[in-house]
């Protein structure tokens, strides 16, 4: 007798739907050639780091003392690893915040997680809006409190306010945005998070504690001419932001990233020492020294990003042609266009068919849509373009 914690088993055991696809992508490869399968399932940057990274981290290597560079950190990061972080945020968004705002963490994930674990109780509840990143709710599940969603506005992939003042409740503890959008690729314009900041400040109010505002931001960089990714902290005082550069650095194996406390959240002292103690109870103390230091001295920089523009301009015009349904993505490598049937699942295994893997919507809570990530050469796109037009041809024509 085991008696293993059951909900751990499952989650170790199960693969996602975008795992199983990736996986299948390998195998009919293997069997017809990889510049026949067009894989649109996972999403891994398509770009290498700029060579600034692994200059710097040579750099690091030769000059540091060992001792120092391989040992332990602080807990939370290196304190000078989190003053050059705040000067690159600063210089960017006109703020004034130190080291002691920062929280450096092992990529988003962990920052999402030290956000959940160190905010909510048994009990409370987190709002997350569709489409959204599925591990959204492992984590908060994670963390004992309750995923509540809010459906989709699929029309513009902004909010639906009404939806979410009918999931706002007096257990709420905190709402989670993703912007730069992962799957949708939208990006919130400033009028919807006004609009946001303003009910969460009078639901605070009524509810009598506050409600915090958790920014996911691992696409923040990656946007498109023209469109411009409100900084929350901006609107809504008691937001933390998640961050990491997995992507904008292409560097997701590295896993760094952090949580910005700004100093306006209300009890300061409390949320940062909430965050921290769930780093410490995750065993998520000291992320990996040397990348620490590579990223806060690249935190200016990114990968050449603009392959994921070129992508989408031909993906998205292409597909319109085709008579696809599909929301212009404001930025991320994403793109989310209506299923051409009600089932997406069905759907995405009819694209099988024409070796096109894209991802059901359903596992992004935001069924009747499939996910496409464009992360690719830009020669894939080019060469998948007929698959997609069969495929639209099967249920457009007769
Ligand atoms: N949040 C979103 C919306 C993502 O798409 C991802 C990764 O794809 C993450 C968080 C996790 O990022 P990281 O690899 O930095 O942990």
């Amino acid at each position: 007798m085991l008696n293993l914690n059951e909900r751990m088993v499952n989650l170790g055991t199960q693969r996602s739907v975008i795992r199983e696809l990736f996986e299948y992508g390998k195998k009919k490869a293997a069997q017809i050639g990889a510049e026949n399968v067009f894989d649109f399932s996972i999403g891994n940057p398509s770009v290498p780091a700029p060579a600034s990274v692994n200059q710097t981290a040579i750099e690091i290597i030769r000059e540091m003392d060992p001792v120092i560079l391989h040992g332990y950190t602080s807990a939370q990061g290196d304190a000078g690893v989190r003053k050059m972080i705040a000067d690159a945020v600063n210089g960017r968004f006109r703020t004034d915040y130190t080291a002691d705002n920062f929280y450096i963490s092992t990529g988003a994930a962990a920052a999402l997680c030290c956000c959940f674990h160190g905010l909510c109780n048994r009990g409370d509840e987190v709002i997350i809006f569709a489409p959204y990143f599925p591990e959204y709710t492992v984590f908060v599940e994670g963390a004992g409190a309750k995923p509540v969603i809010v459906a989709a506005d699929t029309q513009a992939f902004q909010i639906d306010f009404t939806a979410l003042e009918q999931a706002l409740s007096v257990r709420t503890k905190a709402v989670i945005v993703n912007s730069p959008n992962n799957p949708s690729g939208a990006v919130y314009a400033a009028e919807t998070v006004q609009k946001l900041a303003a009910l969460l400040e009078q639901k605070s109010a009524e509810y009598g504690h506050t409600i915090f505002l958790v920014s996911d931001e691992p696409y923040r960089e990656i946007v498109f001419s023209g469109t411009q990714v409100p900084f929350l902290p901006d609107y809504y005082r008691n937001t933390l932001v998640s961050y990491s550069w997995s992507k904008s650095l292409s560097l997701p194996g590295e896993r760094m990233g952090y949580v910005l406390i700004p100093s306006a959240v209300d009890d300061f002292a409390q949320v940062y020492a909430a965050i921290a103690g769930a780093g410490r109870s995750l065993g998520y103390v000291n992320a990996p020294g040397l990348f620490q230091r590579v990223c806060a001295a690249c935190a200016n920089e990114t990968a050449d990003l603009s392959v994921y523009e070129t992508n989408k301009n031909l993906l998205y015009h292409s597909l319109r042609e085709m008579g696809y349904h599909v929301v212009e993505p404001g930025g991320t490598f994403y793109m989310f266009p209506r299923s051409l049937e009600a089932d997406d699942a069905a759907f995405a295994e009819r694209a099988k068919a024409h070796n096109l893997l894209i991802v059901p919507g359903i596992g992004f809570g935001c069924p009747g849509h499939v996910r496409i990530s464009y992360c690719v050469p830009t020669e894939r796109i080019e060469k998948s373009l007929p698959a997609f037009e069969a495929l639209a041809k099967e249920y457009l024509q007769g």
